[in-house]
């Protein structure tokens, strides 16, 4: 089947062909036709299968002005995202494919003044992408007339639902109609999750794409071990090794990211990083830098690891493991976007081998094990550029230093 023979707007159908979109992915091709007939979804499909098309298409189709009678007052569609990130990249794809049509997209979010986003929603706005924080202080301001919502969609939707957002999301059910259609997309899912998201809806349908392993099936992705002191050499080799590739390189803390830098900084290797820290606007420029390549190495935290779509990234490392283990499939899934490759790799020291087995237990797969010869571990390390390393390294032996990457 290809986008041409849906029963859809030509405008839509133009706008995909620029986009290079032919057919539908294996999750648009189960999602579209349900939500067009009106029903409500719960859609798991691997990261970087199109999940963001497979709403808005259908959701465009619906609110196109054409087949409605009148235009309709107040938001018609609301769309939650957990980061400021997100929301702008699904905006985009909103705004991209709904180009020609009579629909207002818009999107709201903390982190910038509100007031320009006010005016926009006095104007009409049909869609708006909003992260919950921003949204509920409009809401509670009385600026957001949500009193004919049709579409309540949730995009990373376990993590919508999950304890720092429930109870938001539970609110937000009483300022809008009981009857509309809402869409769960995640590429996650827990059972508990699974079982709050079908009490918020009426028979939704359970579409459920590649379900045993929730690692997309392009990305090649690994693990070795590496101590924690050690990791930096390590990094430093990887990216002195494929200096032509895009790298985001994920780690636990938000000083963490700032000291990465700064050890790549004295190797001469340029990074960036990003975290939710750093101002807004300075966040937005740095992600659009590494979308352009003018930056190739992104150091960041878990603020980048659900649902940005940068489709060139070559490799994921997991500098740190993350704790959560879901993240960690969210992580890699920022490479391998759409039909490419893409490879991860993970640094896993002595500490950290716990959050490892999580990780296995949950994504159901032993992760490849790279095991580092000890002769070529130690050749990494004498051959970094890290002037500063040596000193140090005998310093923290002879103070008997039990810290870990503190020193640096
Ligand atoms: P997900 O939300 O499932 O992680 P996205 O919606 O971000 O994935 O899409 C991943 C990539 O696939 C994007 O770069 C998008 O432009 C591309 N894509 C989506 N649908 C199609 C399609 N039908 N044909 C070709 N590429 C597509
Ligand atoms: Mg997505």
């Amino acid at each position: 089947m290809k986008f041409d023979d849906y029963r859809i707007s030509p405008k839509i159908k133009a706008e995909l062909k620029k986009l290079g979109f032919n057919k539908p992915t294996d999750i648009q091709f189960k999602a579209i036709q349900p939500i067009l007939n009106g029903e409500d979804v719960l859609a798991i499909a691997q990261t970087g299968t199109g999940k963001t098309a497979a709403f808005v298409i259908p959701i465009l189709e619906q609110l196109d002005s054409k087949l409605r009678k009148k235009k309709v007052e107040g938001i018609s569609c609301l769309v939650l995202v957990p980061t400021r990130e997100l929301a702008i990249q699904i905006l985009d794809v909103f705004k991209t494919i709904g180009k020609d049509l009579n629909v207002v997209c818009s999107s709201i979010h903390g982190g910038v003044e509100q007031d320009p986003q006010i005016k926009q929603l006095n104007k009409g706005v049909d869609i708006l992408v909003a992260t919950p924080g921003r949204m509920f202080d409009l809401v509670s301001q009385g600026h957001l007339d949500m009193k004919k919502l049709e579409f309540l969609v949730l995009d990373e939707a376990d993590h919508m639902l999950d304890l720092g957002f429930i109870k938001d999301i539970q609110d937000l059910l009483k300022h809008i109609p009981k009857k509309r259609q809402t869409l769960f997309f995640s590429a996650t899912i827990t059972k508990k999750i699974k079982t709050l998201a079908y009490s918020l809806v009426q028979n939704a349908i359970r579409i459920q794409i590649s379900p045993n392993n929730p690692v997309a099936k392009n990305i090649d992705h690994a693990v070795a071990f590496i101590e924690m002191d050690d990791k930096r050499f390590f990094l430093e080799n990887v990216l002195k090794e494929y200096p032509e590739s895009k790298f985001v390189v994920f780690v636990r803390t938000k000083i963490r990211a700032e000291r990465v830098m700064a050890a790549m900084k004295r190797v001469e290797v340029s990074t960036e990083f990003l975290h939710g820290g750093v101002e807004q606007k300075e966040r937005f420029e740095i992600l659009d830098r590494f979308r352009k390549g003018e930056n190739k190495v992104l150091v960041t935290t878990d603020v980048a690891a659900r649902g940005i779509d940068i489709p060139d990234v070559d490799y994921v490392i997991n500098y740190d493991l993350p704790d959560v283990p879901e993240n960690y499939v969210h992580r890699v899934g920022r490479t391998g976007r759409g039909n490419k490759r893409g490879q991860a790799l993970a640094f896993c020291s002595e500490e950290e081998k716990l959050f490892l087995t999580e990780i296995e237990e949950y994504t159901g797969e032993d992760i490849e094990h790279y095991d580092i010869p000890k002769g070529e571990y130690f050749d990494i390390i004498a051959d970094s550029e890290d002037a500063s390393h040596n000193w140090k390294k005998l310093i923290r032996e002879d103070n008997d230093f039990n810290g870990t990457e503190e020193e640096w």
